[in-house]
């Protein structure tokens, strides 16, 4: 079955390089050269959206703001903006990697197949356990509809990548996690330069606040990684 990457992008040789690159990998493309079209093509429920930060009629950071209320496909953004604020900026508002213009496109096409394979696993991960509610601190994550739910009731959102480390961070409470483990539950190979496991460690750590006694939930363990530090229970299914 094909998978099919929505191409954000005002510039159409950039469009061109991009979905000739995909269509090596079997990967269809969509385009929307604006942010109206971007809209219009949700429709067609693609799997992964591929997103220029400067396009005619908005904003990117704004435009992934509002369709990260909306959706959690996963989104890589591929942009001229490559300094590390907007790459923080970026991944804080939900996006899942972030790639600087111009790159190689064989890394293009495999952090691209590295996010469909994560949404893919995390789909399915969530029909093998469908009622598997899990319980820690203030917090619930349920696996099924793959939501984060405060005490309040309120649901957080979660990104693809977020997720995907949360999970990760949940099966193997009070044990120290490298970077290198945490880069493979993003299904991401490890360079140790890389700080994106960091920054979505910070973005989780923001959105899980303390823990009663004022502690943070994930600890930084200096040269090792990290670690969770609260236990996690499975709640039972009701039948
Ligand atoms: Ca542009």
């Amino acid at each position: 079955m094909h998978q099919t990457a929505l191409i954000v992008e005002d510039d159409p040789a950039t469009r061109h390089v991009l979905s000739s690159s995909l269509a090596t990998a079997g990967i269809k493309s969509l385009f929307a050269g604006s942010a109206a079209a971007m809209w219009a093509l949700m429709g067609e429920d693609p799997d992964v959206v591929i997103l220029d930060l400067g396009l005619p009629d908005a904003d990117g950071f704004d435009l992934l703001r509002r369709l990260r209320e909306q959706s959690d496909v996963p989104v890589l953004i591929h942009s001229t903006r490559s300094a590390e604020i907007e790459r923080i900026v970026g991944i804080e508002i939900g996006a899942d990697d972030f790639l600087a213009k111009p790159c190689n496109m064989r890394e293009l096409v495999a952090r691209v197949s590295s996010l469909l394979r994560r949404a893919q696993g995390r789909a399915s991960q969530s029909r093998a356990r469908p009622c598997g509610m899990l319980s820690f601190g203030d917090w619930r994550l349920d696996p099924a509809t793959r939501t984060l739910i405060g005490r309040d009731g309120q649901p957080a959102a979660l990104g693809v990548s977020a997720y995907a480390l949360l999970s990760c961070f949940l099966d193997k409470p009070f044990q120290p996690l490298s970077r290198e483990v945490l880069s493979r539950a993003l299904k991401r190979e490890y360079t140790p330069y890389d700080r994106i496991i960091d920054v979505h460690v910070s973005q989780i750590r923001r959105l899980l606040g303390k823990q009663a006694d004022g502690s943070a939930y994930i600890k930084t363990l200096r040269s090792q990684g990290y670690v969770f530090t609260t236990t996690v229970e499975q709640l039972e299914t009701p039948t």
